[in-house]
């Protein structure tokens, strides 16, 4: 446990840091009022010069600027301060390189870290606006997925709130993951222009442009007793960065996330605009823009698109050119990088950036093969995000030798070398080889170059770590064990429990003090506090009160009117398959037959299902699984049997500022992924945060959620990740003998295809059927073992649903313990471990 500081060590940090929580300008001092009249002064300022408008005829969107541009003036002071100070005396940086960050807004955000929410909120009710309202309009920064994106953001914070010099680099992409509609229960998506109505947040560095170069040729030729390679016929594309600052919570500390955006070196071909040929002069322009354009929507998939790989080589090359030109301006070796520079990738996207740095410490230094290899393998760290085969990124090695064609050679060269190590290692085990090599059947794997060249390999949960030990990685483990670490996921407290849940938070900080905002440690004395009734009692009524809020947003947002009281009961995550949405859906149906077909014996206990979750675009499974939930729906809503005890709300659009509003107003916390494929989530830490329980699977970090509560106050089911590995290596699956011998699950699994939920639309869910029951084309039938799990879950949620219903003060105990046991899922206490393990900052 990371808790080993002495009571008394605690008593007096929560002590001073209830001092400084004061720091906060006190409403009513005369710093606060003239504070106060400074921001009105600006905002009315920054109305009239920036939009030409008074104050009285302004709407929340001007207002939200000139706010916003107020808070970043404050910020900017920092920002500079310590980059100076930075400058000042070189120390070790970490670049976190991602493919993703999924920051979410940053008004709000921005405010708690400087600790003037308040300040700002009586401003703005000065000039007839609420703080509330003017957040709302702020568009998310949605350059991401699901949980690697959001782990990107939680770390920028967690880093600033340690103190740790960073910079988050990846792309400016223009357009952000999807915004979700639904339409008559369909996803349909519609472009995220997040940029168009001006972002605030970032400013543009041209002073750090540099040139991408793609495609042309390689040519060699000695000179000075060297082999010289030069890149020629190339084609260029211009990276510019934009800089958002990353504030820590009552920190001077401010870290840099920088974006590249993708330019043209051309502004318009001038021949053929002077020819008349506008769209022509413009071609070339677009072909380079493009690359910064939009961020591929598929989670946990990999899409082996040339744009892709252009898109990856562009922000890793323009990321390792500035590293380098930085290092260069402090004065310092070249042979220093590693003790100035910790590149960490996350996920495989980034790995290009190893070759890349090779090529510029060979061709552009001059530094010999062995010494750039040393220093290259001594920067790097490299974090696996899945095991999901088709997450493993492998490239066509023809399309990098043509797109990347020095790079080629580069690669290349490590898989030679590598299979001269590996055949001293494993002589004659040409399988073994073929399967770790860096380059195998005409394809680079990218997770085999990182495990080849970085100094650390780690998984993001104990379990996942061990699999990728035993399983994924095992011939890897076997040679260089000393590179494997587990690093479990966290989430920042400061966005998801002091910002997203404010009520809860003022009640912590009565019971503890304030200390645990800033250390995690400090959340674990709230435990005693499970054991008083009136605290309970406090505990839950906040609950309501944020179950309140969510009902009206779901009654303004989906028309459907929900029970404050009932049992919230969320699944909120990306749509996967793995990640088993439908076995929830299969729960609700089981729930509505027994309500339904018998009603005298059914448990009759109210319950509200809450789902959120966007679809990658081209994954026909997991739209057809949204329709199938929103049919869901519209019968057991409308039922007069259940419509006044069962709800199933499906919540368009599920993106960062949505999850702040659910998860304070969850009751149970869906993480029913099949055993192994989960490699950690951060949904679960969220809700478990918030005071929700578990019911899940013992997948991912859900197993150590489960330590830290004990078994008594989480729910798990299913089968365990060993049991299911070993049910797919006999590559037999159970399912299709349960569907024809277990009437139950038969029931359930018919309404598929009976009509049920599909009108007079057949056949509108029989694919769905066909994965369970017989597999597609003879694979393996329901390969994320629905089937199997199905009695067990239904036990489970049987369990919970009892407990929520005869004894609701003992479940407020249990989800006050679920609380105070969270610290340890702090992207702090990651961050921490990640430093101390692997980058060695400070
Ligand atoms: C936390 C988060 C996720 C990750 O959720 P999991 O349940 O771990 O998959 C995805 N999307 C958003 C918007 C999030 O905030």
């Amino acid at each position: 446990m990371a808790n080993n500081t002495s009571k008394a060590e605690t008593q007096d940090k929560t002590a001073k840091n209830v001092a400084e929580y004061h720091r906060q300008l006190k409403p009513g001092t005369p710093e606060f009022d003239m504070k106060k009249d400074f921001i009105k002064d600006e905002i009315t300022g920054k109305v009239k010069r920036y939009f030409g408008k008074t104050i009285a005829k302004a709407g929340d969107m001007e207002v939200y600027r000139a706010a916003a541009l107020t808070i970043r003036d404050e910020i900017m002071e920092k920002w500079v301060s310590y980059q100076e100070k930075c400058e000042r005396k070189p120390q070790k940086e970490l670049y976190y390189l991602s493919f993703e960050f999924l920051m979410g807004r940053a008004m709000g955000n921005n405010l708690m870290n400087i600790m003037e929410t308040e300040v700002y909120k009586s401003a703005l009710k000065e000039l007839g606006f609420s703080l509330e309202n003017i957040e709302e309009v702020e568009t998310d920064a949605g350059l991401g997925n699901g949980g690697l994106g959001r782990l990107a953001a939680c770390f920028l914070d967690s880093l600033t709130n340690l103190d740790l010099p960073a910079f988050g680099c990846g792309i400016r992409y223009e357009y952000g993951l999807f915004k979700q509609k639904i339409v008559d229960g369909y996803q349909i998506e519609m472009p995220d222009p997040w940029l168009q109505s001006g972002n605030v947040w970032d400013i543009a560095r041209p002073e750090d442009t540099k040139e991408v170069h793609f495609n042309g040729r390689i040519i060699e030729k000695w000179e000075d007793g060297h082999m010289k390679f030069e890149h020629v016929d190339y084609n260029t594309v211009i990276a510019e960065p934009y800089d958002m600052p990353i504030t820590g919570f009552d920190t001077d500390t401010v870290n840099t996330l920088r974006l590249w955006k993708a330019c043209s070196p051309e502004i318009m071909n001038m021949t053929e605009f002077n020819r008349g040929d506008y769209a022509k002069a413009n071609e070339n322009k677009d072909l380079a823009e493009v690359i910064s354009k939009v961020l591929y929507p598929e989670d946990n998939h990999y899409e082996g698109k040339l744009l892709r790989l252009k898109q990856q080589y562009f922000f890793v090359s323009a990321t390792i050119q500035w590293i380098i030109s930085k290092h260069k301006q402090k004065n310092l070796s070249m042979f220093d990088i590693p003790e100035y520079v910790q590149i960490h990738i996350n996920d495989t996207h980034p790995t290009i950036a190893i070759p890349e740095l090779m090529r510029l410490l060979m061709d552009e230094e001059g530094m010999s093969w062995d010494d750039a290899w040393s220093i290259v393998g001594r920067t790097f760290a490299y974090t696996n995000h899945t095991i999901l085969c088709e997450a493993l990124e492998k490239w066509p090695m023809d399309m990098v030798d043509s797109l990347l064609p020095r790079l080629g050679q580069i690669i290349h060269e490590i898989d030679r070398r590598q299979r001269i190590a590996l055949n001293e290692r494993f002589p004659g085990d040409t399988g073994k080889i073929e399967y770790m090599a860096v380059i195998s059947r005409g394809q680079v794997s990218m997770a085999n170059l990182c495990l080849t060249a970085c100094h650390s390999v780690n998984g993001v949960a104990a379990l996942h770590t061990e699999i990728l030990k035993k399983e994924t990685f095992k011939d890897y483990y076997s040679i260089y064990p000393y590179k494997f670490k587990n690093m479990t996921n966290g989430v920042t407290f400061r966005r998801w429990l002091y910002k997203a849940n404010p009520e809860l938070s003022s009640l912590i900080c009565e019971a503890i003090g304030d200390g645990w905002v800033k250390d995690y440690t400090q959340l674990e004395n709230l435990l005693p506090f499970a054991d008083d009734k009136a605290f309970r009692d406090k505990f839950a009524k906040i609950k309501l009160n944020n179950k309140e809020k969510l009902a009206k947003y779901i009654l303004d947002h989906n028309g459907i009117t929900v029970d404050p009281a009932s049992l919230f009961d969320v699944q909120i995550k990306r749509l996967h398959e793995y990640k088993r949405q439908l076995l929830k859906a299969f729960h609700i149906i089981y729930r509505y037959k027994s309500i339904t077909e018998t009603p005298e014996n059914a448990n009759k206990m109210p319950e509200t299902f809450i789902f959120a979750a966007k679809a990658a675009p081209g994954y026909h499974m997991a739209k057809l699984i949204i329709k199938f939930i929103n049919n869901i729906a519209k019968v057991v809503n409308n039922d007069p049997m259940t419509k006044d005890i069962l709800k199933v709300v499906f919540i368009e659009n599920y993106s960062v500022s949505i999850a702040e509003k659910i998860v304070a107003a969850a009751n149970l916390s869906e993480q029913i992924s099949t055993a192994s494929k989960e490699a950690s989530g951060t949904g679960n830490m969220k809700l478990m945060l918030n005071g929700a329980l578990t019911i899940g699977t013992m997948d991912g970090a859900n197993v150590e959620i489960r330590e830290q509560v004990g078994d008594d106050n989480i729910f798990i089911f299913g089968m365990q990740s060993d049991e299911v590995l070993g049910l797919y290596s006999t590559n037999r699956s159970p399912s299709p003998e349960l569907y024809a011998t277990n009437m139950g699950i038969k029931s359930i699994v018919d309404t598929l295809i009976d009509g049920t939920f599909s009108g007079d639309e057949h056949n509108l869910f029989y694919d769905i059927y066909r994965s369970l029951v017989q597999g597609n084309n003879g694979s393996f039938a329901d390969p994320y073992l629905l089937l199997p799990d199905f009695e067990s879950y239904v036990h489970t949620c049987q369990q919970a649903n009892s407990l929520y219903k005869d004894n609701q003060d003992e479940w407020n105990r249990k989800a006050v313990i679920n609380t105070a046991k969270a610290g340890f899922f702090s992207s702090d206490r990651t961050i921490e471990s990640y430093n101390k393990e692997i980058w060695h900052l400070r």
